[in-house]
């Protein structure tokens, strides 16, 4: 008998194989994105068809096999399906599970990963925030767990906490004196934060995972973010998310 692992993930995508088989890959808590066949999980009466759909979060007891993993069964906790109901959400929350799968890798666990796509796929089905606000906080808080986050609590040379000037070339904050000291600067795609595009891009960098979805900001900001986090993808994410062609 082969030895069985259970694992907490989610399922990020899915995709037919031979007739009545599944591919699929999980973004587990325990060894990150695994690849996973699910045997005969196309057929309705299969226990595996419900808990390998995508989105579905829950506990998966699986195989382990040479060069992929087999699943057992699954416990769904969570499956999402509402989300399916809503166009928008539904390319909100693809979107996130291809930036997920892009940041992520098998073997490298994924404890702040896993819970960042849980609390933002949660934070689509209760429909206070607008999508738009989803999206950068999860960008950013996705980037800032892989190490490639901006520098926003003070100059990223000398420490000064009155910065607002960000050179993204230099992935953060520079003080206006600093600048002075460095003549390149302006080709370093520079721009300017406000106090509270600044205090709200912070926020989402440091807060509680469980607070990260309980605000929202002016249009004006909202603006603000937008861009700064257009052009800081553009820097240090450069791939084309296929999803990302139908946010609205
Ligand atoms: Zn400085």
């Amino acid at each position: 008998m082969r030895e069985t692992v259970t694992l907490t993930g989610m399922v990020l995508v899915s995709s037919p194989v031979k007739e009545y088989d599944k591919r699929i890959e999980i973004l587990t808590r325990e060894r990150g994105r695994i690849p996973a066949f699910a045997q005969g999980a196309r057929k309705q009466s299969s226990a595996l068809c419900a808990c390998t759909v995508p989105f579905t979060f829950g506990s998966f007891q699986v195989y382990e096999g040479r060069n992929a993993y087999s699943v057992k069964s699954g416990e769904i906790e969570n499956y999402f399906g509402n989300l399916a109901d809503d166009y928008d959400s539904l390319c909100y929350a693809s979107y996130f599970t291809e930036v997920a799968r892009y940041l992520t890798r098998e073997n490298i666990r994924a404890d702040a990963e896993l819970l960042l796509l849980y609390i933002t796929f949660k934070a689509l089905q209760a429909g206070l925030v607008p999508l738009k606000l989803i999206r950068r906080i999860f960008e950013l808080r996705i980037m800032s767990q892989q190490g490639e986050g901006p520098g926003l609590f003070s100059c990223i040379r000398c420490g000064n906490t009155d910065a607002y000037d960000v050179y993204m070339s230099e992935g953060g904050l520079i003080c206006q004196d600093c600048a002075k000291k460095m003549p390149g600067l302006k080709q370093c795609y520079p721009l300017k934060l406000s106090h509270d595009a600044r205090y709200t891009l912070q926020y989402i960098i440091s807060s509680q995972p469980q607070k990260l979805y309980s605000f929202n900001v002016s249009g004006q900001v909202m603006a603000e973010i937008d861009k700064f986090m257009s052009i800081y993808i553009a820097r240090y994410m450069p791939h084309h998310f296929n999803s990302s062609d139908f946010l609205s």
